[in-house]
């Protein structure tokens, strides 16, 4: 049985928290990045256009490894799996046999060398099959042990780990603690240099680990002691390669969900485990960072999934909707349902469109796509529970049904209630839709932050104000009118056919974008943070513009290489076009005009009870029970 406490217990300000998660950013901007200078009002279409697309190369070194999964997914039972929720033990050592758990990890270590964009083309194939095999895969080398170890990783380190990473012990990551969830400043578990100094002593408990309860080794992520800074205490948070072998390492708990039937997921125990010293990952201290740095890699294997996602779903529903007749005509033909199934099309594209992108300019590593990657979590996982939705409603009744009892009664079997339960996980995990706002809009102010922050930030002394007032007046006296000035119409974007109307739309909304975020600067100073509708709605329009230029230089690129399907492409991307750009339309509006204030009044009545009187007229029940 587990040890896991549940109600959250407020141990730390939000101050800490903040200071916490601020010591983990990657401050530099080392590499450009489209998305940061999109905030700041300037699209560099330069970045992402002509669209890269993977090195033929590098495509024919991953074809047989693709053909093989290929051929051993088609042999994959999901509803089998998710009826007994176990992934049968001949499908883990197939997979284990081609490689599949080493995908990214070098050659020389034992690997198969390849690269982000192959990678996620393996998870594309595997989560067109199954989601519970996609977990398994991504949990270990997504943000497992082998990531973190490739980039951060001693010589010695990656020696001694990578082949039998490769070669399939599984790997966990650990971080979420009962009172640790999307917040890690307050961190419990422990862990404490043995007196020789040659060890670590780990104390704590971690919870919904995914591969937890089979994993032969995990990254633990421990609070180390704080160091002192300038008077102030810092916390540390450190990660560190735990062998589950260790004597004091226990699978306390097997958690089973809504989904996912066969996931590896648990509450694990860590009782005075020694981790010998050479197990720190990167250094003490840096654990959060690491964290950080390997999930802006690691995050783009949701986006792959919901595209593969979408992709399934778009077959469903377009034989479904061409099959299915009713009040006399194909339902695809009534518009309702014909809505829906456009729009999933049309979703399914700008997906595709935006995750590429991001993996390819993870491979060619010149660009800095920490916001870029956050942004594909945040849209392609919000846009695909959408998309499963909609084929939910145009399956009707058979939607809802389960595979098994479809089959049962002679129909086909077709998952699509599966496939609700395990997508939903995605907006919840790998940082929540919340969180991926919060991480977005920090990470887009921070030009304005890094120029007028001593100006609006609290705690600052009147030196500090004052220079950085100079500073302001300097930067900004350029910088906002230069935001309401430019050409965003045609003929500009030329190149782009007919969807030059909508790169100019982008650039346009880019210079709109920033002036507002600029605004929601001057009207809310230090309490910006505190307004998350209003962040939100500009992080939405970020990702809605984010998403039309990378679907717009996608069908472009179609296009030029294969004018066949490029012809359909720019169709589809021009539909989505058109949609996006009713949606930012409509969130520019929602950002000066909106309810959030009384919504958010009526929210602490709600926390406060004075509106328990909604709540008459149901059965009580006893969750303690
Ligand atoms: C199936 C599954 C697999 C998982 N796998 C792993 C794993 O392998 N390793 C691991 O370490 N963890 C794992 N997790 C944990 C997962 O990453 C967390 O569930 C996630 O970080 C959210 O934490 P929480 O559930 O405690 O939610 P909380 O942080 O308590 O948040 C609850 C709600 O409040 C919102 N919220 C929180 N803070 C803010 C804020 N400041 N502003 C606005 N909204 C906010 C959240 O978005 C969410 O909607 C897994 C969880 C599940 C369910």
């Amino acid at each position: 049985m587990t040890t896991t406490a549940a109600p959250p217990k407020p141990k730390v300000s939000a101050d800490e928290a903040r200071a916490v998660a601020e010591a983990a950013r990657e401050e530099q901007w080392a590499a450009p990045s489209f998305v940061r200078d999109l905030f700041l009002g300037t699209l560099r279409m330069d970045l992402i256009h002509p669209y890269p697309l993977q090195d033929p190369a590098e495509a024919e070194r991953a074809k047989p490894f693709l053909d093989k999964l290929h051929h051993l997914l088609a042999t994959v039972d999901s509803d089998k799996i998710d009826r007994e929720g176990e992934i049968p033990p001949t499908v883990v050592q197939g997979l284990k046999d081609i490689g599949a758990f080493g995908i990214k990890i070098p050659k020389e270590y034992g690997g198969l060398g390849l690269s982000q964009l192959s990678y996620m083309k393996a998870i594309e194939l595997v989560s067109s099959v199954d989601g519970s095999v996609t977990a398994l895969l991504s949990a270990h080398q997504s943000i497992g042990v082998p990531q973190p170890l490739k980039m951060f990783g001693s010589e010695a380190q990656k020696k001694k780990y990578f082949p039998r990473l490769a070669t399939g012990a599984v790997s966990a990551f650990a971080l979420t603690e009962p009172n640790v969830g999307s917040d890690p400043a307050a961190m419990e578990t422990t862990a404490e240099l043995t007196p020789d100094g040659n060890a670590w002593i780990l104390n704590g408990e971690k919870l919904w680990c995914t591969n937890g309860t089979i994993a032969e080794l995990f990254v633990v992520m421990a609070r180390t002691p704080s160091k002192v800074v300038g008077g102030k205490e810092k916390k540390q948070i450190t990660a560190f390669i735990v062998e589950a072998s260790s004597p004091g390492v226990k699978v306390a708990h097997r958690c089973h969900f809504m989904g996912l039937k066969a996931l590896y997921n648990g509450v694990i125990t860590f009782t005075n485990v020694r981790v010998p010293k050479e197990n720190v990952l990167w250094g003490e201290g840096k654990g959060l960072k690491l964290a950080l740095i390997t999930l802006n890699t690691g995050r783009l294997t949701l986006p792959i999934s919901a595209v593969a996602c979408g992709k399934r779903c778009l077959e469903i529903s377009r034989e479904w909707a061409d099959e299915r007749v009713q009040w006399g005509r194909k339902i695809g033909q009534h518009d309702a349902v014909a809505q829906m199934i456009g729009t999933m099309a049309a979703n399914t594209f700008a997906m595709e469109a935006v995750a590429e992108l991001c993996g390819a300019l993870a491979d060619r590593g010149n660009s800095d796509i920490r916001l870029e990657a956050a942004m594909a979590k945040l849209y392609n996982s919000e846009a695909g529970w959408r998309i499963i939705d909609d084929t939910v409603q145009v399956r009707g009744g058979r939607g809802y049904e389960t595979a098994d009892s479809l089959r049962a009664r002679g129909e086909k079997p077709v998952p699509v209630e599966r496939m609700l339960r395990d997508f939903r996980i995605n907006l919840i995990f790998e940082g929540s839709s919340e969180i991926m706002h919060l991480f977005i809009a920090r990470e887009a102010v921070d030009k304005h932050l890094q120029v007028a922050g001593d100006v609006v930030m609290p705690g600052k002394t009147t030196a500090q104000r004052l220079s950085g007032l100079i500073r302001s007046a300097l930067f900004y006296g350029w910088w906002y009118p230069s935001r309401w000035i430019g050409w965003g119409f045609w003929p500009k974007y030329g190149e782009f056919g007919t969807l030059a109307t909508h790169v100019r739309f982008v650039e346009r909304s880019a210079r709109r974008l920033a002036r507002n975020v600029f605004h929601a600067m001057i009207r809310f100073g230090p309490k910006l943070e505190l307004r998350q509708g209003v962040l939100f709605r500009l992080v939405d329009v970020g990702s809605e513009l984010f998403a039309m230029a990378a679907t717009c230089a996608r069908a472009q690129r179609l296009r030029t290489d294969d004018p066949a399907t490029g012809a359909h492409a720019v169709k589809v991307a021009d539909v989505f076009c058109r949609q996006a750009r009713g949606r930012v339309k409509g969130k520019f509006h929602g950002l000066w005009r909106n309810e959030d204030v009384p919504t958010y009044t009526i929210a602490q009545e709600v926390l406060r009870g004075e509106h328990q009187w909604l709540e008459k007229g149901m059965v009580e029940v006893d969750y303690g029970r």
